[in-house]
């Protein structure tokens, strides 16, 4: 009988040293050693892939995307490299592949692209020959024969995919924190740990700004219903189960808060307040590949029939969007750009708000109380979420996180 398939992912932190590569190296040889066959996902040492785009953007304000991902790519391959040859130094076969090799094709697009097939023979072939496989996370090849990388933190779409494709039993995501949190346990120390939680809420939690898990994973996972172990690399304590929701999950009205301050907000001025603006605006800044989170757009001032228009989107966005939205500004007629980088955006998220009310309430309330003002609001029907001013971030999180008791008892 062919041996059970495990998928677990390393992320940067498990990973960080050599010291930290040996201990990953003995944990997955331990799971070979109970009977697995062993594929392993790496991301890049410690703050690799920071420390790469840093040294990019001293050359030149806008990379070129694609020379970006040749870049960033080799990361993984550090990291992968490394593993294998710590597992071979334990006695054990292991062999890496680069996301190429490991059969990870994706769309043509780059720094955030699409795995759209995998072909994963070579890893077959070399599991069937009981050797560990270790898959550089975060990277694939387009048709055209480039490398791409699949979006920040993508190493996790990379496990989860991979656990599709080869049937595994368990997909584990190694991490620096023992699970998902009710917060981020950096910025509210009396932060959870949450035994289990749902596609749904991880998704927002991911997409609102807890990066502990890729948003685009979470997504992939529940669309192949795959539950997900998050758990320390650290420890071998029991970590958050991402699955489908259970009954029991909607008793519990607010689940977690998240920070994030990693998105930029732009406004267009004075644009005319006519049918077809808002659609040319973001047809274009969907043409640039950027992706755009919160919109809002004020109603006209009676008088002058024009309109300001404000969204959010990735800071490492932002000079992309910038060029675009000047432009456009012309094209269109409106005044100008103006943008602001030092905002945050608090989110709380919970499955039980879609049978209780007065959540969004409480939290402005709590943020009232600290004098906080909101500058942006959004709501889906899981989760709310305000702008307010960067440096309120921590201090705002801290105070919603207690006013809806999410902290140990
Ligand atoms: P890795 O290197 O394993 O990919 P990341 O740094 O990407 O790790 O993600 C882990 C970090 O995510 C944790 O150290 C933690 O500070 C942060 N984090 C933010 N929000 C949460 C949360 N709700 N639960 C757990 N960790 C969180
Ligand atoms: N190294 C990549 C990043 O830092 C991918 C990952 O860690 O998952 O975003
Ligand atoms: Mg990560």
């Amino acid at each position: 009988m062919s041996r059970k398939i495990i998928v677990q992912k390393y992320g940067g932190s498990s990973v960080a040293n050599i010291l930290k590569i040996q201990d990953a190296a003995k944990r997955v040889v331990s799971y070979e050693d109970k009977g697995y066959s062993v594929v392993v996902v790496v991301s890049a040492l410690g703050d690799t892939t920071d420390e790469l785009i840093d040294m990019a953007f001293r050359i030149t304000k806008e990379p070129s995307e694609r020379e970006l991902d040749m870049l960033m790519a080799t990361g993984e391959q550090v990291s992968s490299a490394l593993l294998a040859m710590a597992i071979n130094s334990l006695g054990k076969e292991a062999i890496s592949f680069t996301g190429a090799q490991g059969g990870i094709i994706t769309d043509r697009s780059h720094t955030k692209a699409r795995i759209i097939d995998v072909n994963a023979k070579r890893i077959k072939e070399q599991l069937n020959k009981d050797r560990i496989v270790i898959v550089a996370g975060f990277q694939g090849i387009n048709l055209e024969h480039d490398i791409t990388t699949l979006g920040r933190g993508g190493s996790d779409i990379t496990a989860v995919i991979l656990a599709k494709v080869l049937n595994a039993s368990t997909c584990e995501i190694y991490t620096d924190v023992e699970g998902i949190y009710t917060a981020d346990p950096r910025i509210v120390k009396d932060a959870r740990k949450l035994d289990k939680i749902s596609y749904e809420e991880m998704l927002e939690m991911a997409s609102s700004g807890a990066q502990v898990m890729q948003a685009r994973s979470i997504e992939a996972a529940s669309k192949f219903n795959i539950p997900i172990h998050v758990r320390s690399s650290f420890s071998n304590k029991e970590g958050t189960i991402i699955s489908k929701e259970v009954k029991s999950m909607e008793d519990v009205l607010v689940s977690g808060v998240t920070l994030n301050k990693n998105e930029a907000k732009i406004t267009i001025c004075d644009a005319p307040d006519k049918p077809g603006i808002a659609a040319k605006i973001f047809e274009t800044l969907a043409k640039a590949n950027v992706n755009i989170d919160m919109i809002i757009q004020n109603i006209s001032r009676t008088a002058s029939d024009a309109t300001d228009v404000s969204f959010t989107v990735m800071k490492g966005d932002l000079q992309k969007t910038l060029r675009v939205t000047r432009k456009l500004c012309r094209d269109i007629g409106a005044e100008g750009v103006a943008h602001d980088e030092n905002i945050a955006k608090l989110s709380v998220i919970g499955i039980g708000m879609r049978s209780h009310s007065g959540v969004a309430a409480k939290m402005f309330k709590a943020l009232a109380r600290e004098k906080i003002n909101i500058e942006m609001i959004s709501t889906s029907e899981i989760k709310i979420s305000c702008v307010i001013k960067k440096s309120n971030g921590e201090r705002a999180a801290r105070a919603v996180h207690k006013t809806f008791g999410l902290g140990r008892r």
